[in-house]
C-alpha cells in the first residue's frame, strides 16, 4: 500500500480535490449467500478466538452481513468503504479488525475513528472498550463541550484508540503537547456522509496532512454523496466496497405505518401513542428544539416518562438524558435530529415521527433506530395536512406505501380535553423557564431542556425526579391534564 508519503501530505490540496495516486474504482467485495451467512461463526471470518469470546458475551452470535463482508478485508489490510444502514453492526465490523492489530502489536495511539456526533464517539469508544476489555484497550474520546485539559490528561495515558469529531481532535493536535498521529496504523471515517454535511472537510484535510500515508482506512457512510466520493478517492488507497443494503431501503423486520391527522390534533394523537404503546421504549422525532422540550414537557405533564435530547443541550445534559433512556428509567425519549444517527440505543421498540422529516434520508436513519441487528420494531409516522408532499416524498425513497396505524379517532379525541391543559401548562413552563434563563443559568438551569429543574422551579410536586416514583401525584387525581397512570419503567 503506498499511501500519498508524508512530505507530500504537506502540499496536499484540500480533499474535495485531492486524488489519491492510484485510486481506481472500489472493488466490490462478494457478499455471502444468505444461508451462508446464518452459518458463519465471527472465527470463520478470521476473528481470533478471544474477540470471538468478547462478542458472544455481548450476545452477538453471529457476524452481521457487514462483519462478514468487511472483516476478512480489513484483516488482509486492505482499505475498505462500507456502505450499511444504521444498525447494521458496522461498529463492530470495524472494531474487531482494529482490535485484532492491537492484540498482534500493541501500540499507543493506534487507531483513529473520526465520527460527526459526540454521542456517536462515545459510544464507540464505549463498544471499543467492552470488546476489547479482556485485552485492556485502553479508548479515549476526543469531543467538543467537554474540557480540553482533562482531555489532554487521558491522552498522556497513551490510549491505543482515539475516537472524536474532527474539530476537537485538530484543536489536540494543535495545541496538547505529546500528542501526536504520526504512528497511526488505522484511520476510520464512519459516517463520512454526515462527517461531510456537518462541514467537517476542513478539519479531516488537517488530520490527513499530519498521519502517516502508510496506513490502513476504512469508510463507513449511509449514502454514497458526490463529497464522500471524493473524500474516498483524497484518503482510500486501492478500497473494496462493501455494502450491505439496498440504497435507502429499510428493513423488513419493521412495521412501518402512517396516521393522516389533523395539525392542529397533533398532540392529541401523539398521547394516544404514547399510551398505546406505554409498555415499549421509544424515540419520538421532533423537528425543533423547542417542539422537543414543549413535546416533553406535555408528555411528562401526562404522566409519561419522557425526557428530551436536542442540539441546544449542554453535552453532560444530553448524555444524562440518554442514559436515562439507556437504563429504562425514561421510556420516551424525544429528540431532533441531533439523535436520530449514530446514537446506538439498544432495544428501541417504536420510532414515532412526530414531525415528517424535512430530508426524506432522514426518515431512513430514524427508523432505523428500531428493528436493529435483527430484531423487529415499529415505526408510526404523524401526517398532516402540510406535510403529505414531504410524506409521499419518503414513500418514493423507501419505494414501499406504508400502512394506516389502526385506531379509532373517537378514543383518541377523548384525550382532548387533558392534553389541551397539559399543552397550556406546558407553554407556561416554557414562558416561565425563559424569563428566568438568567436567573436559573446561576442556579444551574441553564438548559432549555431541563424539565425536572424546571418543574421543580415551578414548585410543581409532580415532576419526574431521579428517584424512579411514581409522577402521580393527588394533584393529578383531581387535575384534567393529569390522570393517566404512571408510564415510567
Ligand atoms: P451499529 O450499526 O454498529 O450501531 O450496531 C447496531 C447494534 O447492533 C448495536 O447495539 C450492536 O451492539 C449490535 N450488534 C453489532 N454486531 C452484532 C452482531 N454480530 N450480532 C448482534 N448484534 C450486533
Amino acid at each position: 500500500m503506498s499511501h500519498k508519503s508524508p512530505a507530500d501530505t504537506k502540499a496536499q490540496p484540500p480533499l474535495a480535490a485531492a486524488r489519491a495516486p492510484h485510486s481506481r474504482r472500489p472493488r466490490r467485495a462478494i457478499m455471502p449467500a444468505a444461508a451462508d451467512t446464518a452459518e458463519r461463526t465471527f472465527e470463520s471470518i478470521g476473528v481470533c478466538a478471544e474477540l470471538a469470546k468478547a462478542c458472544a458475551s455481548l450476545g452477538w452470535r453471529a457476524p452481521t452481513d457487514i462483519q462478514c463482508a468487511s472483516i476478512p478485508e480489513a484483516l488482509k489490510d486492505r482499505d475498505v468503504i462500507g456502505l450499511a444502514q444504521t444498525g447494521s453492526g458496522k461498529t463492530g465490523a470495524f472494531a474487531l479488525p482494529i482490535l485484532q492489530s492491537l492484540l498482534d502489536a500493541p501500540q499507543a495511539f493506534h487507531s483513529l475513528v473520526l465520527s460527526p456526533t459526540r454521542e456517536l464517539a462515545i459510544q464507540i469508544a464505549e463498544q471499543f472498550e467492552t470488546l476489547g476489555a479482556s485485552i485492556g484497550v485502553r479508548a479515549s474520546v476526543l469531543v467538543g463541550g467537554v474540557d480540553m485539559t482533562t482531555q489532554a490528561i487521558r491522552l498522556g495515558k497513551r490510549p491505543h484508540v482515539i475516537v472524536g469529531t474532527p474539530g476537537r481532535v485538530v484543536d489536540h493536535l494543535e495545541n496538547t503537547k505529546g500528542f501526536s498521529l504520526r504512528a497511526l496504523k488505522v484511520l476510520v471515517l464512519d459516517e463520512a456522509d454526515r462527517l461531510l454535511n456537518l462541514d467537517f472537510e476542513e478539519e479531516i484535510d488537517k488530520i490527513l496532512r499530519v498521519i502517516p500515508s502508510e496506513r490502513r482506512t476504512q469508510l463507513f457512510s449511509a449514502t454514497m454523496t458526490n463529497k464522500v466520493a471524493k473524500l474516498q478517492r483524497a484518503c482510500l488507497r486501492d478500497p473494496v466496497k462493501v455494502e450491505v443494503s439496498a440504497k435507502y431501503s429499510t428493513v423488513e423486520s419493521l412495521k412501518q405505518h402512517y396516521l393522516f391527522i389533523p395539525a392542529k390534533h397533533k398532540d392529541c394523537y401523539a398521547t394516544f401513542l404514547f399510551n398505546e404503546l406505554s409498555a415499549s421504549t421509544s424515540i419520538v422525532f421532533a423537528r425543533t428544539c423547542d417542539s422537543t422540550r414543549k413535546l416533553a414537557l406535555i408528555a411528562r405533564n401526562l404522566g409519561f416518562g419522557a425526557v428530551p435530547i436536542h442540539g441546544q443541550m449542554s453535552q453532560p445534559k444530553r448524555i444524562a438524558a440518554l442514559n436515562k433512556f439507556k437504563s429504562g428509567e425514561r421510556n420516551i425519549l424525544i429528540a431532533t435530529d441531533v439523535a436520530s444517527r449514530g446514537l446506538d440505543i439498544p432495544s428501541v421498540d417504536v420510532v414515532i415521527n412526530y414531525d415528517v422529516p424535512q430530508n426524506s434520508k432522514d426518515y431512513v436513519h430514524r427508523v432505523g433506530r428500531t428493528a436493529r441487528a435483527g430484531r423487529s420494531g415499529l415505526a408510526v409516522t404523524l401526517v398532516t395536512q402540510y406535510d403529505v408532499e414531504l410524506y409521499q416524498k419518503i414513500e418514493r425513497l423507501i419505494n414501499k406505501k406504508l400502512d394506516k396505524y389502526p385506531l379509532e379517532e373517537e378514543a383518541v379525541m377523548l384525550l382532548y380535553d387533558r392534553v389541551n391543559e397539559a399543552q397550556r401548562i406546558a407553554i407556561q413552563q416554557m414562558r416561565d423557564q425563559d424569563d428566568r434563563k438568567g436567573k436559573g443559568a446561576k442556579r444551574g438551569f441553564k438548559d432549555d431542556d431541563d424539565a425536572d429543574a424546571m418543574l421543580r422551579m415551578l414548585g410543581k410536586k409532580d415532576y419526574g425526579g431521579d428517584d424512579g416514583k411514581p409522577r402521580v401525584t393527588k394533584q393529578s387525581k383531581t387535575n384534567g391534564a393529569r390522570g393517566f397512570p404512571n408510564k415510567r419503567r
